[in-house]
């Protein structure tokens, strides 16, 4: 804890997502330190010995710890009214971690349809190499995830919302279903971040982050983290981070340290941006259906506002009208490449609006049928909205829109 930052406990989220961090250095720096360095100068050989027992938590080398990456978990940790966090290189680094460190063979996992394309291939495809059995569900159906339940499960694993339609599963609903069965729920956090959202107030017991979206908020560095309980964080992750070396890069931690500092302000800023667009798009006669959890017409829009304190998030997608899938993919084409200030950028979380193409990138891969049950048309359009002017946002979007 900055020795100006008396008690975690006594502060708000806010001021501890700007002043909690380690000890200041000896030269008394206002901006947390970054500490680029691979190895730790020990204070005697008995010290050493101690830390490499485990009786000492002083820094040893760099893959089992560094002070700006500790600053950086302490923070987000905080942030997500959690006990304890460990950063990892990436968003999927982090899925590998939890992954590696609570499963073995013969154990059952239950994921949604509808998460992230990586997390679906590392845990269904990789590790079902290793013997770990996968159920892949539909994300908003909660008696198909009971259904699924075996004697085996072990862990429940969620995203919400999702991308690219932004489909809301109930936490807590889920939470109570792991725990019945002794089985345990981790939550994907990367498109609500603990401003909207705090899964593990609901009751999840582990928060995976993709660092590289809005924790770092400005497209800059890949960073990645998994937050839990202390006793889970020492005893299940951190031996085996240690031995695998998937660790964050100081540089990089420093950076998305620097990002949660504004995490508050950027994620309710976009997210009302996005709100407006939603509503504008709505209202457009070249838009077919607007997808946002802050909408009304979103299908889990009461327990989105319930579960994502009143706010919607900041990413949509909107399908562009069109007589034929191919008249679509070629419409959401024209609108995409009509683009002057916005980026065409399959990335999000950034203070830059990006605007994709889900069906030929992220989902690119899936058959048409699969895409089609998915709900993810030729014509849909994803806009992770950013802090360009609201004006500016829609009327290049509109430049395409306009011209069909
Ligand atoms: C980007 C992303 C990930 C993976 O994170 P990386 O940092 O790219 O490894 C996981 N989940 C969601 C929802 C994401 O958007």
């Amino acid at each position: 804890m900055s020795s100006n930052a008396k008690s975690a406990d006594a502060l708000h989220r806010e001021t501890l997502a700007v002043r909690l961090a380690t000890e200041r250095s000896q030269y008394g720096e206002n901006s947390e330190a970054l500490f680029l360095t691979s190895g730790y100068v020990q204070p005697s050989a008995e010290d050493s010995a101690r830390r490499f027992a485990g009786e000492d938590d002083g820094y040893t080398y760099g893959r089992s710890g560094n002070p700006t990456v500790t600053s950086f978990e302490m923070r987000l940790a905080a942030m997500e009214g959690a006990e304890a966090c460990m950063a990892t290189a990436s968003g999927m680094a982090a899925v590998m971690l939890m992954c590696f460190s609570l499963l073995k063979a013969g154990d059952h996992v239950i994921i949604s349809q509808s998460m992230f394309g990586s997390t679906l291939k590392l845990i269904g495809s990789e590790f079902g190499r290793f013997g770990v059995e996968t159920s892949v569900v539909p994300q908003t159906d909660l008696a198909a995830w009971r259904a699924a339940m075996r004697p085996t499960t072990r862990l429940l694993f969620a995203e919400t919302p999702t991308n690219p339609l932004g489909e809301v599963c109930d936490i807590q609903a889920l939470a109570d279903l792991a725990h019945n069965a002794g089985a345990l729920l981790a939550v994907d956090n990367c498109f609500a971040t603990p401003v909207l959202q705090r899964p593990i107030a609901l009751g999840a017991d582990i928060v995976m982050h993709s660092g590289t979206k809005y924790l770092d908020g400005q497209g800059r560095v890949m960073a990645g983290a998994l937050c839990a309980r202390e006793a889970m964080v020492h005893e299940k992750f951190l031996p085996v981070q240690k031995n695998s070396g998937m660790v964050l890069s100081p540089f990089n931690a420093w950076v998305v340290l620097k990002g949660l500092e504004t995490l508050d302000l950027r994620m309710k800023a976009q997210s009302a941006q996005t709100l407006a667009l939603a509503h504008w798009l709505e209202a457009h006669p070249a838009v077919g259906r607007v997808y946002y959890p802050g909408l009304a017409s979103h299908p889990q829009h009461e327990l989105a506002m319930r579960q994502m304190n009143g706010i919607g998030g900041a990413v949509l997608s909107f399908d562009v009208k069109a007589a034929s899938p191919e008249q679509a993919r070629q419409r959401a084409f024209h609108v995409l490449d009509a683009l002057q200030v916005l980026s065409l950028c399959t990335n999000l979380g950034d203070t830059k609006t990006l605007c994709t193409h889900p069906a030929s990138t992220s989902h690119g891969k899936l058959s048409e049928a699969q895409r089609q049950a998915a709900g993810i048309g030729q014509g849909l359009i994803r806009v992770a909205v950013g802090l360009e002017h609201l004006d500016d946002i829609r009327s290049d979007l509109d430049r395409g829109l306009s011209s069909l």
